[in-house]
């Protein structure tokens, strides 16, 4: 494939994202909630995750930017849903080595996020396409420290039915 067509088909890939953000909506419970903000192109995001001991049950992404922070964003969300926070922690650091430069590891299915890798031509754009990244290895340290928390005050008696 020309890389032309290949952009082609990425930017699609970007647009359907952009037009049709995964994530949108309200959580029945927010266990960890992290913002995240890019000045340098007005970009925001706020992440929202429901967990299930260490499973993301459920994430919500709230945003306000352009095309390849809110596809990214969105991309995320699709991603880490049903994933340890391990897991996602790991994604993330991966996908931002990519966007420094390195190749993507070949072992790993990054999903449509691999449409968002072309950004790397655009320096520019590779804050907007790491901004949800960055807010969720935040949130990861947020999920841990509160672990350490909760692991030393043992319950408050969750009435959560099964465990
Ligand atoms: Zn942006």
């Amino acid at each position: 494939m020309s890389t032309s067509m290949l952009d082609q088909l990425y930017r699609e890939v970007i647009l359907d994202h952009h037009r049709h953000p995964r994530g949108r909506h309200e959580l029945e419970r927010i266990d960890i909630e992290e913002s995240g903000l890019n000045p340098s192109c007005g970009d925001e995001v706020t992440l929202q995750f429901e967990l299930d001991g260490d499973i993301i049950k459920d994430v919500a992404v709230i945003g306000r930017g352009c095309a390849v922070s809110t596809a990214s964003g969105s991309m995320l969300a699709e991603l880490v849903k049903g994933k340890t926070i391990e897991d996602a922690r790991k994604i993330a650091e991966i996908f931002k080595r990519i966007m420094h430069g390195d190749d993507p590891p070949s072992e790993m299915d990054l999903g449509d996020l691999e449409a968002l890798t072309g950004v790397r031509q655009f320096p520019v754009r590779v804050k907007c396409a790491l901004l949800p990244w960055v807010t969720l290895l935040r949130a990861a340290v947020d999920a841990s420290e509160k672990r350490a928390k909760v692991a030393g005050g043992e319950g408050e008696g969750s009435a959560n039915g099964d465990g």
